[in-house]
């Protein structure tokens, strides 16, 4: 057995957000946001955070992490390492877990969201089983979750309504059953940030979710579900979405923007630490209505 987190918050009925920090002065806020609200978190770093910002590399993360330590309130996960990246590109994505799991990340992720089926599931059983071997948890994706592509993303309406691209009931139940990861990560209408230089500092649209097909996951599944794309989700889909399987939620953009832009407007780190610690709070205790979480996670 081993600890986890979300697991434990799947069961308390709550869920844990988990913060991608792309700059690694985003840490510090963070957790102190955390800390004081008495909840519980992750702190995320997915590859493209060191790839396309300034994260510099999972080590440097860790590293950084290492200095804020608040085991009870905040753990170390490693988001999205995809398979295929957001250019086409094949990924070593053993490489960077193993390398992630012998830094001390408490959890990792492997995305194989944009191969067929069958080779997501191949990978991520591999996945499973490294982290397993470390006795930790792991997350994996299916279904279509956009927004880190470059170029236009399709008419969100569009994509919405007809559903292309939403994990299916079927193929998750497989997918939990072949693979043995702990967490997955579903596309129900929720989209990713734009990274893309020129996109990123754009303001994201207000993506919906598809509460019905959630609870159909739900339904079907007996592990907890992610919520990728946190960030400008109205707030009753999201608060609605933790009473149907979500018990993660990442959010990026939301406190990447908020770091970002008044770094430029000051260009003071301390003064976008502040933002960000500000933003942290608003969004735990005001927005998901997630302080105080603590002993229902980490007893
Ligand atoms: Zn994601």
């Amino acid at each position: 057995m081993y600890f986890d987190p979300v697991k434990n918050a799947l069961a308390a009925g709550t869920a844990v957000p988990a913060f991608n920090v792309p700059y690694l002065p985003m840490v510090e806020p963070v957790v102190r946001a955390v800390v004081e609200l008495d909840s519980f978190a992750l702190i995320e770093t997915a590859r493209l955070e060191w790839t396309k910002f300034e994260a510099r590399s999972a080590a440097a993360v860790a590293a950084e992490f290492g200095r804020f330590r608040a085991p009870d309130h905040v753990r170390l996960h490693l988001d999205h390492v995809p398979v295929i990246d957001e250019d086409d590109m094949r990924v070593d994505y053993l490489a960077d877990i193993r390398e992630a799991i012998s830094l001390g990340y408490q959890s990792v992720m492997v995305d194989g969201s944009r191969l067929p089926l069958q080779e997501n599931i191949t990978a991520a059983r591999q996945v499973a089983d490294l982290a397993h071997a470390a006795a930790i948890p792991c997350e994996a994706e299916l279904g279509a979750i956009l927004g880190h592509e470059a170029g236009p993303l399709p008419p969100y309406e569009e994509l919405f309504a007809s559903g292309k691209g939403f994990t299916r009931v079927d193929e998750a139940r497989r997918f939990e059953r072949e693979t043995g990861c702990d967490w997955l990560s579903v596309a129900i209408g929720n989209i990713h940030g734009a990274i893309a230089a020129g996109a990123r500092d754009k303001k994201k649209i207000a993506a919906r979710l598809d509460l019905d097909h959630l609870q159909r996951l739900h339904d079907a599944l007996g592990i907890p579900l992610v919520l990728h794309g946190g960030s400008g989700i109205p707030r009753e889909y999201v608060l609605e979405s933790f009473k149907r399987g979500i018990a993660k939620i990442n959010i990026a953009t939301e406190i990447r923007q908020a770091y970002e832009q008044v770094l430029q407007s000051t260009g003071q780190i301390t003064a976008a630490q502040e933002a960000v610690y500000e933003r942290t709070k608003w969004l735990i205790k005001d927005y998901f209505e997630l302080g105080g979480t603590r002993l229902l996670i980490c007893p």
